[in-house]
This record gives C-alpha cells, sequence and structure tokens, in this order.
C-alpha cells in the first residue's frame, strides 16, 4: 500500500494530507487581540474585513461594563443546565426582551447557534416528516437534517419555483436563511412564507446574519422585508455576531418554546449560558435598537466598497449586506489573494470549499460600523484592480 501510514481504526493522516494537496488544509492563526473594526498577529495591526462584530459592539464599553456587572451579581458560571438551577432572571429578562423586539410569544436561549439549530430540528422531526433545506443553509443545518430519521430535500439557492415542486401539503418543516452566511444575499421571506402557507408547512428561519443589521430597531431580515412574525413558525438568531456577544436564541409560539424545554436534547442536557452573558446581550439589544446610525454608517460603508470594487473589475455577489464575497473560483488563488492582502495590512479570509461549492472559492469581506471610509479605502487599494484570471463557471453567481 502507498500513501501516509495508517495506524488504528481512523485514517487521520491521510485525511490530513489529502486536504493538504488540495489547498484546502486549514490552521488557526491566534490573534492577539481583535477590536472595532482591527486585529493583531504576530506583533503586526491589521485592518479587520474578515469578523461578524458588523455593528462594532463587540469591544462596546456598556456591554463590557453589563457583562462585569452581571458577573458581580450572578458569578461567571451558571452551575447547572437550565431545567436544574441554571436558569436565572437574568435569562428570564433576556428573552422577554427578545419577545418584545421580534414580535414572537416566547423565546428560548442556547449556548451557540450550532446547537440551537441542531435541537430545533432534532426535536420536531420525526421519520414521518419531510424537511425543506436552501442547499446553501448553514452547514448546523444540513448536517442534522442529513442525520435524521426525516427525509431531507435541498432546493437550489433561493429557488422558490423548485421548492414549490418538492412540497407536500402538510408534511413538515421549511428552513432558509435571512442572510446567506457566504454570500450576503437574502432568500426571499414573502415568497417562503407564502409556500408555507398554502402548503399547511412550518417555515423557519436562521437570521444570524441579519439580526441587528437589518430592517427597523435591527429586527432583521422579516422585518426588513415586510414579513409579519407570526407567519415563521420558528425564529432562529444568534448574539455572537452582531450583538457582539455569544449565544443563541430560538424563538416561537408558547408551545414551541414548552415543547422545547421538555424535548429538545441540547438545551436539556447542557450548562445554560452564564447568567451574566445574558446581562451583556440584554444590553447588547437595546444598544442594537437605538443603532440606526451604525446602520446608515454600514450602509454607506457598503455602498463604497461595492462601487470601488466594480471600478476595479472584481466580480461582486448578489448582496447589499455588510458580507461581501469577492468571487475567485479556485482555492488557491483565493489564498493567494488572501495573502497579498495581509502583505499590506489587511486581514481578509478565503473561504474554501467545503464551506461553499467547488471552483467558488472567494475573499468573504465582511464590513463593519467600526470601520471608517478611509478603512474601506484602504482595502481597495490593496485589493487592486482584478486580474482577470478567476474561473467562474458554474457558480450561482451567474
Ligand atoms: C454563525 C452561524 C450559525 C452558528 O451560530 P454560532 O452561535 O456561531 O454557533 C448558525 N447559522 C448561521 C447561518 C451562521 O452564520
Amino acid at each position: 500500500m502507498n500513501g501516509p501510514a495508517v495506524t488504528g481504526p481512523f485514517a487521520l493522516g491521510a485525511a490530513l494530507a489529502g486536504r493538504e494537496q488540495a489547498d484546502l488544509l486549514r490552521r488557526r492563526i491566534a490573534t492577539q487581540g481583535s477590536v472595532a473594526g482591527r486585529l493583531q498577529v504576530a506583533g503586526r495591526d491589521y485592518l479587520n474585513f474578515s469578523a461578524n462584530d458588523y455593528l462594532g459592539l463587540a469591544d462596546h464599553s456598556a456591554i463590557k461594563a453589563a457583562f462585569k456587572a452581571g458577573i458581580d451579581r450572578y458569578g461567571t458560571g451558571s452551575g447547572a443546565s437550565p431545567l436544574v438551577t441554571g436558569y436565572s432572571r437574568a435569562h428570564q429578562q433576556l428573552e422577554e426582551t427578545l419577545a418584545d423586539w421580534l414580535g414572537v410569544e416566547a423565546v428560548l436561549l442556547f449556548n451557540c447557534g450550532f446547537s440551537a439549530n441542531q435541537a430545533v430540528l432534532k426535536a420536531l422531526l420525526g421519520k414521518e416528516h419531510l424537511l425543506w433545506q436552501d442547499k446553501l443553509n448553514h452547514a448546523s443545518l444540513q448536517e442534522m437534517g442529513s442525520q435524521l430519521p426525516c427525509k431531507m430535500k435541498r432546493f437550489g439557492h433561493n429557488d422558490m419555483a423548485a421548492l414549490e415542486r418538492l412540497l407536500e401539503p402538510n408534511r413538515g418543516l421549511i428552513v432558509s436563511e435571512g442572510v446567506f452566511s457566504m454570500d450576503g444575499d437574502q432568500a426571499p421571506w414573502r415568497e417562503l412564507a407564502t409556500l408555507a402557507a398554502q402548503s399547511g408547512n412550518w417555515l423557519m428561519i436562521d437570521d444570524a446574519h441579519g439580526l441587528g443589521v437589518l430592517g427597523p430597531e435591527g429586527r432583521g431580515t422579516l422585518a426588513a422585508q415586510g414579513v409579519q412574525p407570526a407567519s415563521v413558525h420558528i425564529q432562529m438568531g444568534t448574539f455572537g455576531k452582531a450583538l457582539g456577544v455569544a449565544g443563541a436564541f430560538v424563538g416561537g409560539s408558547r408551545e414551541l418554546v414548552d415543547y422545547l424545554v421538555n424535548f429538545a436534547r441540547h438545551y436539556v442536557y447542557s450548562t445554560h449560558m452564564p447568567a451574566a452573558q445574558a446581562c451583556a446581550v440584554s444590553k447588547s439589544i437595546e444598544l442594537v435598537r437605538a443603532a440606526d446610525e451604525s446602520r446608515a454608517h454600514l450602509g454607506q460603508l457598503i455602498a463604497s466598497f461595492r462601487q470601488g470594487a466594480k471600478g476595479l473589475g472584481w466580480q461582486l455577489g448578489a448582496s447589499d449586506t455588510p458580507i461581501q464575497p469577492l468571487l475567485v473560483g479556485e482555492s488557491s488563488a483565493a489564498l493567494q489573494l488572501a495573502e497579498q492582502l495581509r502583505d499590506r495590512g489587511v486581514w481578509v479570509s478565503a473561504i474554501r470549499p467545503p464551506t461553499v461549492p467547488v471552483g467558488t472559492a472567494r475573499l468573504r469581506i465582511t464590513l463593519s460600523a467600526a470601520h471608517r471610509e478611509q478603512d474601506v479605502d484602504r482595502l481597495l487599494d490593496a485589493l487592486g484592480p482584478c486580474s482577470g484570471s478567476a474561473n467562474l463557471e458554474g457558480t450561482h453567481h451567474g
């Protein structure tokens, strides 16, 4: 046998070597601080166009103060799962704040969005059910969907005609995202709500990237598109992106939340998030609701970036959100470009398969209200004109 030696039941070395050969090996980089649109690595300062801190709240003094006051009152850990003694008044108040902000009856908190998504799908879908998912949905949704006994049908990205053909009446759950994490475009929620209502199926939104950024008071994609919260049965969002903290929630009817409290295993058998973290998120929501100025500034930066990048010949995605992918094509070319930008003091991540479809490696540029116009100018200078060698065959950007 050729290739790396295999010892034991798991061919770890061979898997890693395969990734390396395809320019797909991942390595982590330990930052030495990353606040307000900037980042320090190995003693050097960079402009950070890779974070999801869209409103620049991850280093906000009022949120830090709320976190610290929460620690003084509740300690650092919640000490138990929520059904034991891990659920506090701070958690309850955050649930009430979220319900009021988003127009849902009730809310449940999770330690992260990945587990919130998995918990919901696992708790709801039995083998008699169907699950319809946009094929660009987040890994947490795709993965749980493929492991469940229910039948999963994936529809082409934002292809409502395809979804309509796949739907069967009263059989299950349709899941899509508010803003797609690697593309920055939005799903058509009015059409999704209509299809769900007509077919008698439930509808779930993962609004990890829309919450705080879009709509009046930052209420997210549904509010931005004028869709009534009541027409979407399950709303999921995260606290680690625009809200600048960590954690996640699921919102919907009181009955849904009561059901999840009883049947969502990721909720029942996991230590609850620290109460102090809930205090920090509550403060963050207060700031987010009043952050129209930050959202307007962010909108300006997005417009400046798109105009500048277009002028330099880059192919932009169909995105009017802070997520602005530049399609490159091959993984090696995306890595090279990211390296070129780092040499010039600008930190942007190359996103490669399997996170995105093969042949659609990209730079995922994210803008933040913490950036200034001159930061965007520096990004555009560092990018320079597109060399035109990109291979964009087969991408859905057309
Ligand atoms: C980030 C993200 C998640 C996971 O949320 P975490 O709180 O980071 O675990 C889920 N869905 C989407 C679309 C995301 O972008």
